[in-house]
């Protein structure tokens, strides 16, 4: 028999970094002593005066109903005039922000409002899992420039220029990376922007979600640039910066057609954001922003931890990140050997023999569209840090 399921969903991979954190859940919850560094997401609280601000919304009363599909108007305009003053995107308005249930609907919705059926989306690789997916799912085909690890995993303009076809509608990345922590410096964007400017029917998805773990103290919006604005969808969200991952607050800055659409879609789909959230949110943009720049002071200090622990483990090749909190490092050295009854042939095994092994949970790079590499989130305390590494240390040191 035909199974009842669409074609769309059977030809879905699941979300490799979703899977790994529920594979390690489900261990935990049979006493196995895992450390998780497979998920992205802040082991911080999300700050007080955010909770506060829910809190009181609740008790006001005002906000049980249907929000506005497209946010709450004085939500829009914090995060218009955020992107005004602090990204220098002048011509950013309430009308232009979308608000969504996390960053990652506001992708979906974005790439559901351009693709078209065989429309080509170009990635800049190694990247954020779920892009690949998305854009197929609308229809699309995701087209990858590789980074490698000698410039910093970063591809360049002259790859972008050279993978558009008649076909492209759009490119996207994520910068600071997931999964490399690499931030494309303003150099670099003007020259992506360079290539966008020449093929009027294109834009580009910038996704800034990791923007407040950025240790380069340089953050740079390639929405900011002339001509730019009409030709950027600028995605970010509450997530990483102020660790609100399970409050699903994401948006979109767009140019007006875009968001109008990505708001119509919305309003088919999902309605606008649970109200309470959108409040916290608001707290969150508009109010104290110590607590997230104490993060990432926090998150700086465990990436000089780990990169210190990680040279000092024979076969691994790392750079070194400048943002968000993720290693990204090269495995081949271990593959085609064998311990403990594991055969290492490549990335995906280096994980489930390091889950089974040192009992520590990593992300295959091959989810990201980098099959010699693993993903170790180090949004994590410092102790659960230095015991993974020596863990994981112990572990490779075996593999013959
Ligand atoms: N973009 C990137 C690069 C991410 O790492 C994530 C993961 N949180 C998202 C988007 C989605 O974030 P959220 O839906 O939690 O806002
Ligand atoms: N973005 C985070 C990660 O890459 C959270 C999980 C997800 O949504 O993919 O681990």
């Amino acid at each position: 028999m035909n199974s009842i399921l669409s074609d769309r969903i059977l030809n879905m991979e699941e979300s490799a970094t979703l899977a790994m954190a529920k594979k390690a859940r489900e261990l935990k919850a049979q006493g196995i002593d895992i450390i998780s560094l497979s998920l992205g997401e802040p082991d911080f609280k999300t700050p007080k005066h955010i909770q506060q601000a829910a809190k009181d919304a609740i008790d006001e009363g005002k906000y049980f109903a249907y929000p506005p599909v497209a946010g709450y108007q004085d939500l829009r305009e914090a995060i218009a005039k955020k992107l005004r003053e602090e990204n220098n995107i002048a011509q950013a308005k309430a009308e232009h922000i979308v608000v969504s249930v996390g960053a990652k609907h506001s992708i979906a919705n974005t790439f559901m409002c351009i693709i078209n059926e065989g429309d080509e989306v170009v990635i800049f690789s190694p990247y954020w899992v779920s892009y690949a997916e998305i854009i197929k799912l609308c229809g699309g085909v995701p087209v990858l420039i590789e980074g490698t690890l000698e410039n910093n995993f970063k591809a360049t303009a002259a790859q972008l220029e050279a993978a558009i076809t008649p076909k492209t509608k759009a490119v996207i990345y994520s910068s600071p990376c997931n999964p490399t922590g690499s931030v494309f410096s303003q150099q670099e964007l003007e020259a992506i922007a360079g290539v966008v400017m020449k093929h009027p029917n294109m834009v580009v998805i910038a996704d800034e979600i990791y923007e407040l773990i950025n240790f380069t103290g340089k953050n740079f919006s390639i929405a900011s640039l002339p001509g730019m604005f009409e030709r950027t969808v600028t995605v970010n969200g509450f997530s990483k910066g102020y660790a609100m991952t399970g409050w699903r607050v994401g948006y979109i800055c767009a140019p007006l057609e875009i968001a109008k659409a990505v708001e119509k879609m919305q309003g088919q789909f999902t309605s606008g954001l649970t109200g309470i959230a959108q409040r916290a949110a608001l707290a969150g943009i508009a109010g104290d922003q110590t607590p997230s720049k104490d993060m990432a002071t926090e998150y700086l200090k465990r990436r000089d931890l780990v990169l210190g622990l990680l040279r000092d483990i024979p076969g691994i090749k790392t750079h070194v990140p400048e943002g968000a909190f993720y290693f990204f490092p090269d495995v081949t050295a271990f593959f085609g050997k064998s311990a403990h009854g594991h055969s290492v042939a490549n990335a995906d095994d280096l994980c489930l023999y390091l889950l089974a092994v040192a009992n520590v949970s990593l992300v295959t790079g091959s989810a990201f569209g980098a099959p010699n590499c693993v993903r170790i989130s180090y949004a994590a305390s410092e102790a659960e840090l230095i015991e993974a590494m020596k863990r994981i240390k112990k572990a490779l040191g075996d593999l013959a």
